[in-house]
């Protein structure tokens, strides 16, 4: 009998492991292997950038990230493409570009060793039972079932443990989240941020990513999501974005919360943390921070007082979490509204002006493009 196994992994799974695995006897299981290399669909498909807030988390958690989990360049302005009219604008805002696959490496290296861990390994089912609860595995060496006396679903957009302990908690909207890495040796130093209700109603991406740069969007699940995200990546070509070789696509579910029923902590014998309870930003996708607070949120739950009470004194901590998911939801529908959001940009407020991009050194793709003014036209 394990006092707690933790279901995933990433960021929100790695610290309940790295701050909960001293009360008690406690496994983690991750679906993935560690890789080797990075590349598509090698690791949790994701933009890889800390925001101000996940550095905040950071800097909470006593964590500074180590060089070999950077990636450049570091960005410092947000280009924001409006393409209903035309209108384009760069924000300051600091990211640290990390490679998502390391970060999340280096997050589970900190894990204590006496917490047992087990990659390769899949929750196939989770179900509370007594005073604990079941889960089920499946692994390289079959199926087997371990007994818990917390079970922490760690899993996140997709949640097998959320779907299996609350199947009646209404779900958050799901989108299918696209990415593709093409090869780009100097793309324009800036997260491109690209607003179009022809693609999606969330938002479209490029993220600069070392020799790459990463082309994303979030289209709402169901027909259609491949012809959509053909139409970005054409829009980003148009607005001067320079790629070339495709090295491949990946793809997973992205969470959109909107209502607070729609936000699920905990009962008496399992918490999902991060994701998997629906903590990520409506308004930008923003998750790490969330994952990395809810985290710390149930190991800081766990250490007040043991196993017993661990659930209900996570749900009332993270309250805090629960109303700053709530206000981004707001923003987000109001970012919805195509005529704010022009308005937004029509203004200026709080932009920067941006000079002509340097000539590239040595570009690949087409020599000549067609200037930023014509794209989305
Ligand atoms: C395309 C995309 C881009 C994004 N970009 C950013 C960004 O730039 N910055 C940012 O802050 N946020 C970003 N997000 C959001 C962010 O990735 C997530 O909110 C964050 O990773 C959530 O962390 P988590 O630990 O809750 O879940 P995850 O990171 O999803 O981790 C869940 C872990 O559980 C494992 N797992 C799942 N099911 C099982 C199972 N049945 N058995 C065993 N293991 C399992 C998975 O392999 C995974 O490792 C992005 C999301 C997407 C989809």
């Amino acid at each position: 009998m394990y006092d707690v196994v933790i279901v995933g992994g990433g960021p929100a799974g790695a610290t309940v492991a790295r701050l909960a695995g001293k009360f008690g006897r406690t496994l983690i299981v991750e679906r993935r292997e560690d890789v080797a290399a990075d590349g598509p669909g090698r690791g949790k498909p994701c933009g890889g950038l800390l925001a101000p807030d996940a550095q905040r988390a950071l800097a909470a958690l006593g964590l500074g990230v180590p060089r070999d989990v950077l990636t450049g360049p570091q960005l410092f302005a947000v280009r924001a493409l409006d393409v209903p009219t035309g209108r384009e604008r760069h924000y300051p805002r600091a990211y640290l570009n990390v490679d998502r696959a390391r970060f999340d490496a280096w997050l589970r290296s900190l894990v204590p060793r006496d917490v047992e861990v087990r990659r390769g390994v899949r929750v196939t089912g989770v179900r509370e039972r007594g005073d604990g609860a079941e889960v089920q595995l499946e692994g390289r060496g079959g199926i087997e079932v371990v007994h818990a006396r917390l079970v922490v679903g760690a899993d996140g957009a997709g949640s097998r443990v959320r779907r299996d302990v609350f199947p009646l908690a209404p779900e958050p909207r799901r989108y299918v989240a696209i990415q593709e890495w093409f090869e780009a040796r100097a793309a324009e130093p800036c997260y491109t941020a690209v607003f179009d209700p022809a693609v999606t109603d969330f938002y479209g991406w490029a993220i600069p990513k070392g020799d790459a740069v990463f082309v994303g969007a979030a289209v709402p699940a169901g027909a259609g999501a491949a012809a959509r995200f053909e139409r970005l990546v054409t829009i980003l070509r148009r607005s001067g974005l320079r790629v070339g070789r495709s090295r491949g696509r990946e793809g997973t579910l992205l969470s959109r919360p909107r209502r607070p029923s729609e936000l699920v902590t905990a009962s008496a014998r399992v918490a999902l943390v991060g994701e998997a309870a629906g903590f990520v930003s409506p308004s930008s996708a923003e998750g790490i921070s969330f994952a990395l607070e809810s985290g710390a949120a149930f190991a800081a739950a766990l250490a007040a007082g043991g196993v017993a009470g661990a659930a209900e004194r996570y749900r009332s901590a993270t309250a805090p979490l629960r109303r700053k998911v709530l206000s981004k939801a707001l923003k987000g529908a109001l970012l919805d509204r195509g005529l704010l959001r022009s308005l937004a940009l029509a203004s200026g407020i709080g932009s920067v002006p941006v000079g002509a991009a340097p000539a590239l050194a040595d570009p690949i793709g087409p020599t000549s493009w067609p200037t930023a003014r014509t794209w989305g036209r």
